[in-house]
């Protein structure tokens, strides 16, 4: 062989070798990624699993420390052959049971007249005939050396449509695409105004101080776990509980709570159902992600 043949061979070894390492290099990039993918599944599907068997504890030591009064609603409703408490028809017109959602949305004629809260030194409002019911849960939440803060509460009509409106330019924007089709999808990002419970005054997102971003995590914040084993009592529920998108149309959301008065907020904490379900309301269809964006 020839020193310029084999100078080229040598070559073609060298760049060939290249190609292989580089190849070894996108390959085992790849294989990080997907494991990294798997493990983030796995951490989601661990997350909710604990929370279904706190969910279960919860139950257990209720039962356990004899707290007749404060768990007949399920027992008895398993007596009676599983049949649900619902609200009754009298009740379902009280303002604290309006149902807000991507199916039934309110008008700007039900906006109600709402204070500042108490608790926070932001200054959030709610609707006036929560602020009591608010105060008194963060001051049990407080006494047990717990820090919750609000991180959202009333949200105006202008407020609400101009985040909407300004999302529907930015997807229009971004996506080159006409602004009905803009307008379905920024609606699984930020509330179509009138759809969002934020409106009403009656919903918070609460979160950990120590920890406040709004995602799965919260739920394992101490703050949390108290907030949704004892949020009832002052007449809050956790709106949009795991597993219960399907009917709620909202993802999972370990903080945002609702008033919907101390009787109704014990049933459907007991009895494990939505608002949707307390009112027989039908599952929501429209396509929602979170109500909770404000970008
Ligand atoms: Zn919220």
């Amino acid at each position: 062989m020839s020193t310029r043949k084999r100078r080229g061979s040598i070559r073609r070894i060298r760049q060939r070798n290249r190609r292989v390492a580089l190849a070894t290099v996108l390959a085992c990039m790849s294989c990080m990624a997907a494991v990294f993918y798997f493990d983030k599944k796995e951490e989601e599907k661990i997350s909710q699993e604990t929370y279904a068997e706190q969910e279960k504890e919860t139950d257990k030591e209720s039962t356990a420390s004899g707290q007749t009064e404060e768990q007949p609603v399920q027992e008895e409703a398993d007596a009676a052959g599983t049949e649900l408490k619902l609200a009754e028809e009298s009740e379902k017109n009280q303002w604290y049971l309006k149902l807000v959602n991507a199916d039934n949305p309110m008008t700007e004629a039900d906006v109600p007249e709402v204070t500042e809260e108490t608790v926070d030194t932001e200054g959030y409002q709610v609707d006036t005939r929560i602020v009591d019911a608010l105060a008194k849960m963060f001051e049990d939440a407080r006494a047990e050396g717990l820090n919750p803060m609000i991180c959202s509460a009333f949200r105006a009509w202008d407020t609400q449509v101009s985040l909407y409106e300004n999302k529907i330019s930015r997807v229009m924007e971004e996506e080159g695409i006409p602004e009905e089709e803009a307008a379905v999808e920024a609606a699984t990002v930020v509330a179509k105004p009138g759809t969002s419970e934020h409106q009403i005054g009656l919903a918070l997102d609460i979160v950990s101080h120590d920890y406040q971003e709004l995602d799965d995590e919260q739920m394992n914040t101490p703050e949390q776990k108290w907030l949704m084993e004892n949020s009832w009592k002052y007449g809050f529920i956790l709106r949009y509980p795991v597993n219960k998108s399907e009917i709620t149309g909202v993802i999972f959301e370990p903080w945002h709570y609702r008033y919907v008065g101390e009787k109704a907020a014990k049933e459907i904490t007991e009895q494990d159902i939505t608002l949707e379900e307390y009112l027989g309301a039908e599952p929501v269809e429209t396509a929602v992600f979170s109500t909770d964006s404000q970008e």
